[in-house]
């Protein structure tokens, strides 16, 4: 077996190398000043590894200019361009990021053109020294895939292979691989079952970026990040992390960072009942908590757990305790007490403020029990990223929003200021 490893900039991931922990901007990418800034706030907090939005060659051109100020800056953190459709974007970005971060199969609805676009990038990579990220999200998979194999962790491991395999053949091996979900059970089988076809299938295991997409915000977010992650770092899969909050990015990097030092240590007993969590704060006692005892959850080893704990040496009451259980209950999708929210990140394309809608979504929604609820920023990416959601709200541009019922928008256009209330209406009748 063969172990590779990926040069981002002047960050080596993979095999024998320290987890990279990541970020993603929330910023306009052509807003310079904002990004210059986010991106310094980022490197300071200790983001090994930062990704913008590029939407389009305006974008490249931004994100030059942004390298160009943080390097005469002193700062060398590398920087990620995340492309969503355009393999000409994805070509001009190659000459100016240390990353490319691209979903091969949205440059054509073609396979073999996207197949031929997929392989100029990989020659200009190899010719610039850019590293790819191949990023399959769940949702986001063609018909060419679902319809064999549905939209399964096979279904992305067999889509993400494909990609693989035109690596191989053209031996470009500076590649890392994603297979983001929200779904934490989906997550972890996906990226395990493509740790093993990799292995089995090439020979070859490149390195893996991990991440629950659209994880939502506070302690939630936190917790499902924190079981997903964590279950594949304490079975050594996973080589760079980013930890998804519709929050600042900034609070991303203490999350993944906790993630990375929890798995320097020796692994925790996999069949443990009982824990002890002693932390300097809340934070840190839901991701320790939930490192230790979401793993066995989530793959149904234990059914439940006895938990004791201080936070800054005072105990957590019985409540605090039935709180927390409950919240890493349905991140390790064992029992449903609350709806689930499935909520993106924002980034360069969101167009509203996600940050306070989600807040005032999950007060507006909190009656719903078990019924999954997507906040999603952009129309472009939002209704493919939301996956198995109920319902839907999904910015539209212009101050509209479009809401959704499983897979299909049925109000569009609506004014922001009434899509919260039209949303409760549509759960409403719909339950
Ligand atoms: S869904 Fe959210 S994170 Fe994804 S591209 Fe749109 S705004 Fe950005």
């Amino acid at each position: 077996m063969k172990y590779l490893s990926c040069q981002i900039g002047n960050v080596t991931i993979g095999h024998g190398h320290p987890i990279a922990v990541q970020s993603m901007c929330d910023t306009d990418t052509l807003d310079i000043e904002a990004s210059v800034a986010q991106c310094k706030a980022l490197a300071a907090a200790g983001c090994d590894i930062i990704r913008l939005t590029t939407q389009g060659l305006r974008q490249v051109e931004a994100l030059a200019q942004i390298k160009a100020r943080l390097r005469s800056e002193g700062i060398s953190t590398p920087l990620v361009a995340d492309i969503h459709f355009s393999a000409d974007t994805a070509l001009a970005a190659a000459r100016v990021a240390e990353k490319v971060r691209i979903n091969p199969g949205n440059f054509s609805k073609d396979h073999k053109v996207a197949m031929d676009k997929f392989a100029l990038l990989i020659d200009l990579c190899r010719q610039t020294g850019c590293a790819l990220r191949i990023g399959l999200n769940h949702g986001s998979l063609g018909e060419r895939i679902t319809s064999q194999y549905g939209d399964t962790p096979l279904g992305m491991v067999k889509a993400v292979m494909e990609w693989l395999q035109v690596c191989v053949s053209k031996e470009f091996y500076n590649v890392t691989v994603s297979l983001k979900a929200s779904n934490t059970k989906v997550m972890a089988d996906a990226y395990r079952l493509l740790y093993k076809t990799m292995a089995e299938e090439l020979g070859l295991v490149f390195p893996l970026h991990l991440g629950v997409t659209e994880a939502g915000a506070g302690d939630t977010g936190r917790i499902k990040s924190a079981v997903g992650i964590g279950t594949l770092l304490r079975e050594g899969i996973g080589d760079t992390i980013r930890v998804s909050l519709t929050e600042n990015p900034v609070n991303e990097v203490p999350v993944a960072a906790a993630l990375r030092d929890l798995a320097a240590q020796p692994a925790p007993d996999p069949d443990a009942t009982s824990f002890t969590v002693d932390a300097q704060d809340h934070n840190s006692f839901i991701i320790q908590a939930a490192y230790l005892a979401g793993p066995a959850l989530l793959d149904h080893r234990i059914d439940d757990f006895s938990l004791a704990a201080t936070v800054a040496g005072k105990p957590l009451s019985e409540a605090q305790i039935e709180a927390f259980k409950d919240d890493l209950m349905q991140a390790c999708r064992r029992r449903f007490t609350k709806p689930e929210y499935i909520a993106c990140p924002g980034c360069g394309r969101t167009l509203y403020n996600i940050q306070s809608l989600l807040t005032e979504v999950m007060e507006a929604t909190k009656e719903f029990a078990g019924v999954k609820i997507a906040v999603m920023g952009c129309i472009v990416n939002g209704p493919g990223e939301m996956a198995d959601a109920d319902f839907g709200y999904v910015g539209e541009g212009g101050g509209k929003v479009t809401l959704y019922k499983g897979s299909e928008p049925v109000m569009r256009g609506i004014p922001q200021e009434e899509g919260v209330a039209h949303l409760v209406e549509l759960i409403r009748a719909n339950i």
